[in-house]
Formats: C-alpha cells, structure tokens, sequence
C-alpha cells in the first residue's frame, strides 16, 4: 500500500531501503518504497549484523529480533598451514554486548520489511525507477510499472538505495569513483563436517590467496576464496558436503562522488561498495538510512540545510570506510607475492598487538567512526 502523499521516495527494498523506510515512518514522515524485483532476495549475501546496526535498529524492534534468531560470533580465527596463529575474542576486546550476530540477509531483509508492514508500508514490487529531474521544491520522477504502464511523480525527497548499478546515482550524473580487483573471488553456502571452532570466524591464508569460513547456522558454512581451487584447503581438515548457494563476484572498492545532491541523496551500495571483508557493506547501508532518517524528517520541517549534513557527513565516513577495508583486502588477498609475504609473516605477530587488535575489531564492529548526525 502506498500512501497517498509522500514525501519521501526511496527506491530500491534492500536492507538499506528498507531501513530508511522504518526508520523514516518511525518519525512520521509517509513513504513510499519500489523496487524493481518481483520478489525479495532468497540469497544469504550478507551474513554479519554489526553492533552498530543493532543499535541503530534498538527503537524499531527489528534488532531485538535479530539478536533473537541469530547467533553471537565470539572471536575469529587465524589459520596458517592448518594451525591457529591469532585469535581474536569479539566481545571482551570490544567491550560490547553485540559485536557481531550471523543472520542470512534475507532474514533481516524480511525482519525490516514485517516492521514495515505493521506500520502499514508495502513495498511496491515490479516497479522501477527509470529517472529523475529535480528543482528548487520538488524531485520528479518516471516509475516504470509491470507491462508498459509508466508513471510521473513529484515528491519532496527522493532516496537512491537501488545498489551497486544505481539509477539515482546515474540520473545524478555521479562518477563512482576507485577501482576492482582483477580476479574474481568464490561464495560458498554448503554443509561441511569441519574441526573449525563453530562459534567463531576463520581466515584461512593460504600460499595462493586467502578462505574465509563462517557458520551459517547448524552445519552450514558461508566460505568465500580467491585461490584456483579453495575448497581443496577446506578439504585437508573438513568433510565438504551439499553446496546449496554458489556465486562469483567481482571486488571494486568504489565511492559515488557525493552521497547527496539537493533533494536527491543515496545510501547502501548506491553510495559506496567494498569486499566483504569487514562484513559492512549491509550495516553501512543500515546506518547511511538511519542518518538519513534524521536529516531528512528535519528537512522537511523547515531545515533544508540538513540535507547538506547527510550528503557531507557521509561521503566522509564512506570514502574513511572504504579505503580501510580496501587496504585490509589487499593485505588478506595475497598478491603481490611480496604483500603475501608481509602478510603471512607480519600479521600473525602484529595481530597480537593491544592497538592493531582494538583496530580490526573496531572495524568489524562497525564503530571506527562516530555516529553524527548533525555537522
Ligand atoms: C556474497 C556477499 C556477501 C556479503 N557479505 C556481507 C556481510 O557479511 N556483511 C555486510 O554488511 N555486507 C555484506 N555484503 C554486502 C551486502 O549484501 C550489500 O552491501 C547490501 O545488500 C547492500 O544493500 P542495499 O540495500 O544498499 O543494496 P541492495 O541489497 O543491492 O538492494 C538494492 C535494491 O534496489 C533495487 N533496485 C535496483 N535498481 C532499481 C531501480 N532502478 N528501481 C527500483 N529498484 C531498484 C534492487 O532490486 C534491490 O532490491 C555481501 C554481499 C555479497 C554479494
């Protein structure tokens, strides 16, 4: 169900618009959400629901919930040549009470979006946004319905949560600037009989790249690798078994060149995209939405100014976030053979250092920026 005046359009229904939606109805600003996909993602894609998610979503009750389905990560392992050489304990390093919680993304996707629907928003299916103008008092907009129907709208406020391949971001004529890595990496869901320890996170490094193995739930793995065969470093230690999810992406660490112009901002993937290492893509984009939120409801009660906040106060922490998880990768991804040899012989012991270890929990934890809303 849409509601009849909107003032904010957010396009796209991944956890980012998602999100926004919630966090933006919680204000009493009426929203209407599109997305192009006929149904919601069944893919797990992210796994890893940071500490600060969990706090951005306290008031909506969608965190309370993920606590409760999903399970607590205690610490992360580093193995070399099949033995632990670092191991990190999430909670008493960061102090906090949630640092990380798995739960396949679509289930969080389906959390966000039953919050939503209580609050009487249905997300519009089947519909897409084909582009955009905008003026002084208003952002027009040509949605493309199922069939050929096209529509014309005019709303206040639009938000470009539509992902990597953003239409918002290109209406805006926005370059997304960095750059890729050449190879591409491997995803695994699967079951595995496996010695690693169920209640933690592993990487693996390995002569020709890296693995990275977490529990699902029961015995479900999530592994993710760039080697020529990466499972066949699993296969030393563990039983692999069914693979129910497989996929191959490509890594591009990227920054759209502003998070907002006018009356048009962007959040999620939209705005910036990075590897999975670090597990923040999706918490990024959780929390772009709840910035969002705030800026956006006192926008439309007479602060236009706030929208300038959300645009420069997030282009600063996603271009800070970006080029840490891109240095991160290149570190744990293992070329050059020179990087490598850095890596395997210069992590393990820096790992055990008190400031380095503060640092990469930090950065999982989702809390190596503060949380500003306001300049
Ligand atoms: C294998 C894998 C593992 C990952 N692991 C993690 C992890 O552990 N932790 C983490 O935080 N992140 C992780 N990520 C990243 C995470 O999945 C993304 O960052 C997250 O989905 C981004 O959410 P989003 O809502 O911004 O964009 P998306 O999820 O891409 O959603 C965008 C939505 O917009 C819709 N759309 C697109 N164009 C239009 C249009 N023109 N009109 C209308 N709708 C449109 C799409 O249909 C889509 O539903 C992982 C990603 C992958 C692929």
């Amino acid at each position: 169900m849409a509601s009849t005046q909107p003032s904010v359009l957010i396009v796209g229904a991944g956890p980012t618009g998602l999100a926004a939606a919630l966090f933006l109805t919680l204000r009493g600003v009426a929203v209407r959400i599109i997305d192009q996909a006929a149904q919601p993602t069944s893919h797990s894609k992210a796994l890893a629901v940071n500490g600060r998610t969990i706090e951005v979503l306290r008031d909506t009750g969608v965190g309370e919930r993920i606590l409760a389905e999903g399970w607590a990560v205690q610490g992360a392992s580093l193995h070399e040549h099949d033995r632990v050489v670092l191991a990190l304990d999430l909670p008493t390093v960061m102090g906090a009470q949630h640092p990380m919680t798995v739960l396949p993304q679509a289930r969080t996707e389906a959390l966000l979006a039953e919050a939503l629907l209580a609050r009487g928003v249905t997300v519009e299916r089947g519909v897409s946004l084909k582009t955009l103008t905008q003026d002084a008092a208003r952002v027009s907009a040509i949605l493309q319905h199922p069939g050929s129907r096209q529509e014309q709208v005019s709303v206040p406020l639009l938000f470009g949560a539509d992902g990597a391949r953003s239409t918002t971001r290109e209406a805006l004529r926005l370059a997304f600037v960095g750059s890729s890595l050449p190879e591409a990496w491997c995803l695994w869901d699967l079951q595995m009989q496996t010695p690693l320890d169920p209640l933690r996170a592993h990487v693996l490094f390995e002569p020709d790249g890296f693995l990275f193995a977490l529990r699902l739930a029961g015995d479900q793995w999530r592994v993710i690798g760039n080697g020529a065969e990466p499972l066949a470093a699993l296969r030393r230690t563990s039983k692999v078994g069914n693979v129910s999810w497989q996929s191959q992406f490509h890594i591009g660490h990227r920054v759209a060149a502003k998070a907002g112009v006018e009356r048009v901002a962007l959040g999620g993937d939209a705005a910036h995209i990075h590897s999975p290492i670090g597990a923040r893509g999706m918490n990024l984009g959780i929390e772009d939405a709840y910035v969002y939120a705030e800026c956006a409801a006192d926008a439309l009660a007479g602060k236009p100014e706030r929208l300038r906040d959300y645009a420069v106060l997030r282009h600063a922490v996603h271009k800070d976030v970006v080029r840490r998880i891109g240095l991160i990768t290149r570190l744990v991804h293992g070329r050059p053979p020179w990087l490598r040899w850095v890596r395997d012989e210069m992590v393990p012991v820096a790992g055990h250092l008190a400031f380095a270890q503060a640092l990469m929990l930090r950065t999982v934890g989702g809390i190596d920026h503060p949380l500003e809303t306001h300049r």
